[in-house]
């Protein structure tokens, strides 16, 4: 297909909009699937992925258009990757885009996460086609609908949105006919040396590492010799296709062209999603900037539970592959045995990459308390230590003073919920940069340190505002942070995986509550055991785990008084000998800390 007549787009909205019954009702009007096909929601999740292998997954598809000049488009849709709290997801499909269907569900109206996603792609200098979708809803309300878009900014103050049902399918021909006349054509010289971007990868159990590409310059062809710019990696292809939406080989993709290519790679380490595949025998001389490399402000160990460290190493290198702002790197633990020390950027982020390691590859990994990097300026040194992991976070003695992370956040929330945003913030030791109206919304920002979101700021924001915020953060810079290590010890041995950093005001409040969470989480033994919070080498908090008696207690009726008393009496020697504490750590202890702030 020319150049002329390709068109790359994304649809986004905030969640429950539309965006998939629409991107079905695009696949069906030009024929891309049967309406039979359709009715399985293609373009949509984890089921249906399941149900159909990798090639569903693809979430970009190609469609041909027929329009009302007579021509033949190609439309393709590079569906927004499933989590939209994710802004950096998003920003990857829409690098790929030319063009951005911004659809608002009548009933609802512009929400918290269609003004962070119109944002998003303003910022990538996309044209922006706004549909206003739902309206054969009895509950519609298309003209609030329309004022809020045109609200959003002074460059679509005067626009009609166009009007859908993508449910009956009224007026998406509309947008059919619009989007060939909104969105620009890709530009690019087929004549130029291959130029593609990779702008997403998945790891495919039989084909290896398949990378998503959008061409800029030149013909990709099959079974080429290729390169990697930014990873120096080479590479002969082994298949190239377009999604339809399943993975359809063809011989050559031309410029505009979006496909995926089977690099024949199994190490994950060697593709970066933002590098520039090109061709070895000719290169191109300008190469994409890369992406930047998101930076991870949340760190935590990873375990893996019942010894499947090999396993988890593999499927930690395979997300990261498809995840570029996940960092990892291995680590060992006295108590934990060896694992992973892995980067996140927030704590969503490593949720959602916890729940990738359950849902995709079967394992459940023990998580240790996040935490951010921290500044450490050692006395008598001139440059500071970066410390990730709390175990090594130096003694109290030798620490001149401590610099942590803070972020810029933007949260955009309903005008309604304001006064309980702000006391959140407030709680979190956020500072207010300053707020503006947007419409029915209000967009805040804040600095705050980033051990202050670390934890569950964001479902606190989402529990508050019920569901109806969203937020953003970026790295700001480091500042003075007056922060003190806690170091747990139970049984008096210390527990170097139970440590963490915390402000220093916050410490004794939190210590406490820890002890006492520590009594119910930690296994128990037949004699008690004490739990300690130390800080700067004081004990700030202690609780006595209980022993387990349940030879005594539960049996005790049918013994005499004093064989019982001869039980406990046993029972309790045993804990002399057992100074070092060799108890099991469970995912509880740890989300006793989690659960802390
Ligand atoms: P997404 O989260 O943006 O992908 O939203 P979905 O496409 O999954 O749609 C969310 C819900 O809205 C589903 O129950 C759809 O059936 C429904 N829906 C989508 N479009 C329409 C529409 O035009 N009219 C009506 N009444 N419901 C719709
Ligand atoms: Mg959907």
């Amino acid at each position: 297909m020319k150049a002329t007549n390709i068109r790359n787009f994304a649809i986004i909205a905030h969640i429950d909009h539309g965006k998939s019954t629409l991107a079905d009702r695009i696949m069906s009007q030009t024929q891309t699937v049967s309406d039979r096909d359709s009715q399985a929601q293609l373009l949509d999740d984890m089921a249906v992925e399941q149900a159909h292998g990798v090639t569903v997954k693809s979430r970009t598809v190609r469609n041909f258009y027929q329009a009302g000049d007579g021509q033949e488009y190609e439309y393709n849709l590079i569906d927004t990757p499933g989590h939209v709290d994710f802004s950096y997801e998003v920003s990857k499909s829409l690098a790929a885009s030319d063009g951005a269907i911004l659809l608002v569900d009548a009933t609802q109206g512009v929400q918290a996460q269609t003004v962070a996603n119109w944002r998003l792609a303003q910022q990538n200098g996309l044209a922006i086609l706004p549909v206003v979708n739902k309206i054969d809803s009895a509950a519609a309300d298309v003209a609030r609908t329309v004022a809020q878009i045109q609200a959003l900014d002074a460059s679509l103050a005067t626009v009609s949105p166009l009007l859908i049902s993508a449910k009956t399918g009224q007026g998406v021909h509309a947008v059919l006919e619009a989007i060939k006349t909104v969105f620009p054509a890709p530009t690019g010289s087929a004549t130029a040396p291959l130029k593609a971007l990779v702008f997403d990868s998945l790891y495919d159990p039989f084909k290896g590492i398949i990378a998503y590409v959008r061409i800029a310059d030149g013909q990709l062809k099959s079974g080429m010799a290729n390169q990697l710019m930014a990873a120096q990696t080479t590479l002969t292809n082994k298949e190239i296709g377009t999604f339809t939406p399943q993975m359809t080989p063809v011989q050559t993709l031309g410029v505009g062209e979006v496909g995926y290519v089977v690099t024949g790679l199994k190490d994950p380490q060697l593709l970066r999603v933002g590098d520039t595949l090109t061709s070895q025998a000719q290169p191109t001389a300008n190469p994409f900037p890369g992406y930047q490399p998101a930076q991870a402000m949340v760190f935590a160990g990873f375990y893996p539970k019942d010894q499947a460290y090999h396993d988890l190493q593999l499927a930690i290198e395979k997300l990261a592959l498809n995840d570029s702002s996940f960092q990892y790197q291995a680590e060992v633990s006295e108590a934990l045995g060896p694992g992973f020390r892995c980067g996140f950027l927030g704590i969503f982020h490593l949720q959602i990459i916890r729940e990738r390691l359950q849902d995709e590859y079967g394992l459940s990994v023990l998580t240790t308390a996040p935490n951010v990097t921290y500044r450490v300026h050692l006395k008598g040194q001139d440059a500071p230590v970066l410390v990730n992991n709390p175990i090594n976070f130096p003694d109290f003695a030798a620490v001149d003073f401590v610099e942590e992370p803070f972020a810029k956040a933007t949260i955009t929330t309903p005008s309604e919920t304001l006064g309980a945003v702000m006391q959140l913030a407030d709680n979190h030791k956020g500072q207010l940069v300053d707020m503006a109206n947007q419409g029915e919304l209000v967009v805040i920002h804040y600095r705050l340190p980033f051990a202050e979101i670390a934890y569950d700021f964001f479902n606190a924001l989402k529990s508050i505002t019920h569901g109806y915020a969203t937020l953003e953060t970026r790295f700001d810079d480091y500042d003075l942070a007056d922060v003190v290590k806690v170091e747990v010890h139970i049984n008096y041995a210390k527990v170097d995986a139970l440590s963490f950093v915390v402000h220093r005001e916050d410490a004794p409040a939190m210590t406490q509550k820890l002890v006492h969470q520590l009594k119910y989480t930690v296994p128990r033994k037949l004699y008690p055991m004490p739990a300690q919070a130390v800080v700067e080498g004081k004990p700030l908090a202690r609780v006595d785990i209980p022993p387990l008696r349940k030879n005594a207690a539960v049996n005790g009726e049918k013994r005499s008084l004093s064989k019982k008393q001869a039980l406990l009496r046993r029972q309790s020697v045993n804990k002399r000998q057992a100074a070092y504490s060799d108890i099991t750590l469970s995912q509880d202890v740890f989300n006793a800390i989690l659960e802390l702030s």
